[in-house]
């Protein structure tokens, strides 16, 4: 049987930046995939600053587009707000070519890539076993970056703690002349559905255009009408081609731990997605480095890995998402409230999320204090 010090299930950007993390201190590590890559991923593919200036080699290779501004709508009685950066504030890829970059880098290494074999089951141990579609593989310890529905935390044994949202993405083909107009910006539209958001996110030679629902809601919410109405509103009316992917993404992170029997959650799995634009990429290549850290540096001892590991996340993500939960409550379900602060201070609470894009700044840990400012501020 193959065995390994680390298995990671899972070769999204958080597997693929834990395996590069630990292929640089000779523990053996093979990452198990269950498709072949690269592999298509229905997402956005918006690379924030933050995540892309930690990159340890150059993704230039994999770069569709590059954007300097951002573009953010609402409804129409507020106005929009355009930011601007010197460096890109999000760069634009395709997943399938990005997360495969990662593996190659970390396969370039030393690592392990076992594509096409599914995990079914684990039997758990000092040294557990991983059935897979493919026969079985041993390892000390398990790193679960198997996205978001994360059958390795069902099968390890966690309840489902996390806010998993819907999401609709489209690959869209548009005439030259309509593609001309929208992918020189990159675009948000706050009021383009109900408590979330849409976006058209320029690539090469298509647009990804999608809408999400940002927070739990009882309303019964159709994705696919808010999408199509979505187009008007862009000013497409004749499309090429299109191929829809609806998905999910969890905006908020698990509440019972994210360590046990040797598995470490990582990105989607331990529901580490910004809360307030329910970008992913970066969290999930930041959690899977700390996984990966935590393992090295903790010489592969499983009780300071799990003491590590989440004070690695204590230290950085958790208090950040944590915050930008609550404040996703404002922004999405407070709306006279938020036009409200948005009239006032519409371009400084653009250039605060701009910062926080780009890795300048965190989320205002005094936030109820600010906000029970701006709103007498707002009013009086
Ligand atoms: C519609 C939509 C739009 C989005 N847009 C953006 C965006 O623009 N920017 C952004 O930053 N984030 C975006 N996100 C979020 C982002 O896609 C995720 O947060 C990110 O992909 C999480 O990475 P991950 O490595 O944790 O998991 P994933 O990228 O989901 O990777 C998980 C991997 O695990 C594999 N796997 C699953 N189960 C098994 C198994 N049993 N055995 C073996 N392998 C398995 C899967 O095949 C997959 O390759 C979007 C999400 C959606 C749904």
């Amino acid at each position: 049987m193959k065995s390994f010090d680390v298995a990671i299930i899972g070769s999204g950007p958080a597997g693929a930046s834990a395996a590069f993390e630990l292929s640089k201190s000779g523990i053996s590590t093979v990452i198990i995939e269950k498709e072949t890559l690269p592999r298509y991923k229905t997402c956005g593919g918006g690379f924030v600053f933050r995540g892309r200036k930690n990159m340890p080699f150059d993704i230039s290779s994999v770069v569709e587009k590059e954007f300097h501004s951002i573009d953010t709508y609402f409804s129409k009685k507020q106005p929009h707000l355009t930011t601007t950066r010197d460096t890109p504030i999000i760069t634009m890829v395709m997943r399938d070519a990005f997360d495969n970059l990662i593996v190659e880098k970390a396969k370039e290494n030393g690592v392990t890539l076992l594509q096409n074999h599914k995990v079914l089951d684990i039997t758990f141990g000092a040294i557990s076993t991983l059935h897979t579609t493919e026969g079985d593989i041993e390892a000390k310890f398990i790193i679960a970056a198997d996205g978001a529905l994360s059958p390795i935390a069902k099968i390890a044994g966690w309840e489902e703690t996390r806010l998993i949202i819907p999401a609709l993405e489209y690959e869209v083909e548009v005439p030259a002349a309509d593609f001309e107009r929208l992918s020189k910006n990159v675009r948000f539209d706050i009021d383009a559905i109900p408590y979330g958001y849409g976006w058209c996110f320029p690539k090469k030679n298509h647009l990804s255009i999608g809408v999400a629902v940002m927070i739990k809601t009882n309303s019964k919410i159709n994705l696919k009408e808010y999408y199509a109405t979505y187009l008007k509103t862009l000013g497409i009316t004749e499309i090429v081609s299109e191929a829809a992917h609806g998905f999910v993404i969890p905006v908020a992170p698990r509440t019972d731990n994210f360590v046990r029997k040797n598995v470490l959650l990582v990105g989607d799995a331990a529901g580490l997605a910004d809360p307030l634009v329910a970008e992913g990429i970066s969290n999930a290549i930041l959690s899977g480095v700390l996984a990966a850290q935590a393992i090295i540096e903790a010489k592969l001892d499983s009780e300071k890995v799990a003491e590590l590991y989440t004070q690695k996340l204590e230290s950085t993500i958790l208090p950040e998402i944590r915050t930008g939960a609550k404040l996703s409550h404002y922004f999405y379900n407070q709306k006279t409230f938020r036009d409200l602060v948005l009239k006032k201070y519409g371009q400084k609470v653009g250039e605060a999320m701009t910062d926080l894009f780009m890795g300048e700044r965190t989320y205002p840990a005094d936030y109820k204090t600010t906000i029970s400012r701006k709103i007498k501020e707002a009013i009086f």
